[in-house]
């Protein structure tokens, strides 16, 4: 019946699938994973460039061509991403959000050779080899972005679930490498603004209750006065320079391109506002040139394993 799928295509005005459809959670869940590994392979090729090198050096950035400091292959991921995949493996494994499993899974992701990994990440590896304990000792100067932008497995496992649970489940991952305040209000905002987006709610309500009261509690991270471009890896400027583009901005593309083109550490502030922008959209909203480009062993783990982590009921 081969000619019968042809002609509904060429006489209805019906959006034909690639795949089987999913429940809008699972959907969302499915798009921001894919969100955060699109985010990543896209912004690696400018991370650490400013804005103004961006224009001269590619103009508007806008396809996954790998390069880059690390000269990536295209479609490829970083740490970002692939921190993401260890931890979310180790969840499902565990059957929880585990310290001392989330910090095996690192240290064993860190042996593998990642093609990228922040100091703060390494150091405290480093130490937990040494100690054998999983949580870092607080540090009021370990607030970098290395905890937010690997809290997706933690917002799908812990979907549906008490927030007092997501943030047990949160410091438990977090404090591995970053155990510090502002880390810990960015992951916990983060988290909670992707489970809003999977539940359906509107950008609006979540910007005024999630964004609103992470300014309130830390004035620092306000993100409505000076653009922020060139973010660094601390994680106010990071979370700035993704607020200020997602909320700014109607589309999964239109997000990203925005945020990459900031420059800076760009391939985590694409990762997190690729998620945020998945969960908010869902899958239909990613570019096929985007999906396409994204390496396809990464892109089938990350949607295999938001089906997994939705459907584990964890924390
Ligand atoms: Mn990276
Ligand atoms: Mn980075």
């Amino acid at each position: 019946m081969f000619w019968t799928g042809e002609l509904i295509a060429r006489s209805a005005p019906v959006r034909r699938r690639t795949g089987p459809a999913y429940p809008p959670h699972i959907d969302r869940g499915m798009a921001a994973y894919l969100g955060l590994a699109i985010g990543d392979a896209l912004g690696a090729t400018v991370e650490f460039l400013t804005p103004n090198e961006i224009r001269h050096q590619i103009g508007l950035h806008s396809e996954i061509t790998g390069g880059g400091w690390l000269r990536l292959k295209a479609g490829r991921v970083t740490d970002d991403t692939t921190m993401s995949l260890a931890l979310g493996e180790s969840i499902i494994a565990r059957g929880r959000v585990d310290a001392l499993a989330a910090a095996e899974a690192f240290d064993a992701w860190m042996r593998a050779k990642p093609v990228d990994i922040g100091n703060t990440v390494r150091r405290n590896l480093i130490a937990f080899r040494q100690t054998g304990n999983p949580e870092a000792a607080a540090s009021e100067h370990d607030a970098g972005n290395g905890a937010a932008m690997r809290v997706l497995p933690v917002a799908l496992a812990c979907y549906g679930q008490p927030e007092k649970t997501t943030k047990i489940a949160n410091a438990a991952q977090a404090h591995v490498t970053h155990h510090n305040t502002l880390s810990d209000a960015a992951c916990e905002t983060l988290i909670l603004m992707v489970q809003d987006f999977l539940a359906g709610r509107d950008a609006v309500e979540v910007e005024r209750e999630r964004a609103g009261k992470l300014v309130n509690d830390f004035p620092v991270f306000a993100y409505d006065k000076r653009r922020r471009e060139n973010p660094s890896g601390y994680v106010v400027d990071t979370v700035q320079a993704v607020f200020q583009s997602f909320f700014a901005t109607e589309t999964f593309e239109d997000c990203l391109i925005d945020v990459v083109n900031r420059g800076g550490d760009a391939d985590t502030t694409g990762a997190i506002a690729g998620m945020l922008a998945g969960a908010r959209y869902g899958l239909d909203s990613i570019p096929k040139r985007w999906r396409t480009a994204l390496d396809a062993n990464i892109s089938a783990q990350c949607q295999a394993q938001a089906r997994e982590l939705l459907a584990s009921q964890v924390g």
